[in-house]
């Protein structure tokens, strides 16, 4: 074990880990930041890496992305980079919205420019104390910090088939919201998997989209989870067809694209095609916090509980949340950066009071 006691620790390299370790960095707190190894709980440059382009983040609209990009990023990760999307020009220039990879990139390289300091390991488990907090990284050392950040996100939950894996990022996505108006959906029919109110809103934000086509939302049972006011929303909605007691049995392209579901009933097991141009599967995410085995308060689905109104602290002194792993409502990459710098500036003050 170093004896060494860091200021701040921060456990995740998505955009809220990013995010607090540009702060505490510029704030003197010298920050390490435990990237991440795992799959598929703990994956470097966080859910950002599983996306393509990326159009809702303030700041980054279509572009040039590319030349900036390579300008920006220390050129020996280049080779992390995605190739930029073809066939997007504007005036023989490449014009297309930042990608997940490039924009995480982007990130990490402003944490790193203020001294942000990687270590490419996960945090295995913690032992948080009073003052002083432990930490056991997958390497097998111990380290301390006074603060630690908790950014470890949270992961989608998909179906497990493995043709939805073939065709992830080809028509099947986990976020409507941030795919859904990408022109590989554009105004073709399209499926919603799960009868939550995250389906519903999922379902309900491709319907409203320009030029939309029908929504298929596939329910497993009779009835949907979601509230009663999401359920008629959907009911109601003229673009949105409910099939109920429907499952996704495999998901069907030409290898390039998704363009069929096979879907079954649940009643007496018989499958038919269901035409469509994607999947959006929306049956709930996991958050990444098994490792604290409960060493924080969470709530009854395993997210962190912020224990301040407005705040990022948890329940643990000196231990903030930030990003997914904290919230099970917005879940934008745009508001887990925001809440990642709230946590830098309060671990600035905690520490501030300390001394
Ligand atoms: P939920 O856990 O509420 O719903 C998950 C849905 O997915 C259920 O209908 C479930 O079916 C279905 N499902 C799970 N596994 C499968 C599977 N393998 N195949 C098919 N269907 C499956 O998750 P949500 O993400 O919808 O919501 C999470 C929380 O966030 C909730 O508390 C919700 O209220 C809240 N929320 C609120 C919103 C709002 O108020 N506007 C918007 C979005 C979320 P079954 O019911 O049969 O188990």
């Amino acid at each position: 074990m170093s004896n060494e006691i860091e200021k701040t620790i921060i456990i995740g390299s998505g955009p809220a880990g990013w995010s607090a370790a540009i702060y505490a960095a510029r704030a003197n707190l010298n920050p390490v930041v435990y990237e991440g190894t795992v799959k598929p709980e703990m994956i470097p440059l966080g859910q950002l890496a599983f996306t393509t382009e990326v159009e809702n983040y303030a700041g980054f609209p279509a572009g040039n992305v590319r030349a900036f990009v390579e300008s920006a990023v220390d050129k020996d990760r280049h080779w992390n980079l995605p190739p930029a999307p073809q066939g997007h020009e504007k005036d023989g220039q490449p014009h297309y919205a930042v990608q997940g990879v490039e924009l995480m990139e982007l990130m990490k390289q402003q944490a790193l420019n203020f001294g942000t300091r990687v270590i490419g390991e996960d945090i295995v488990s913690v032992d948080f104390g009073s003052d002083v907090h432990k930490l056991t990284t997958s390497g097998g050392d111990t380290v301390q910090a006074k603060t630690v950040i908790i950014a470890t996100g949270a992961r989608a939950n998909y179906l497990g088939l493995p043709s939805e894996e073939d065709y992830k990022n080809k028509g099947v996505s986990a976020c409507a919201v941030c795919d859904g108006a990408l022109p590989i959906y554009r105004g073709k029919p399209l499926a919603v998997v799960g009868g939550g109110d995250s389906a519903v809103e999922e379902a309900t934000y491709l319907a409203n989209l320009k030029g939309a086509a029908t929504i298929s939302l596939l329910i497993r049972r009779d009835e949907m989870r979601a509230s009663k006011v999401m359920q008629d929303r959907a009911l109601n909605h003229p673009n949105i067809e409910v099939l109920w007691n429907t499952v996704v049995d495999e998901v069907q392209g030409d290898g390039k694209l998704v363009n069929n579901l096979r879907v079954k009933s649940t009643l007496d097991d018989s499958v038919r095609d269901l035409p469509v141009g994607g999947m959006f599967v929306a049956i709930g995410h996991t958050p990444n916090t098994s490792f604290l085995d409960g060493a924080v308060e969470m709530n009854e689905s395993g997210y962190i509980r912020w224990t301040k109104a407005f705040r990022t602290h948890t329940s643990v002194t000196g231990v903030f949340a930030a990003g997914d792993v904290a919230d099970d409502y917005y879940r934008q990459a745009i508001t887990s950066a925001g809440t990642g710098c709230m946590a830098a500036l309060d671990a600035e003050r905690y520490l501030a009071e300390l001394e």
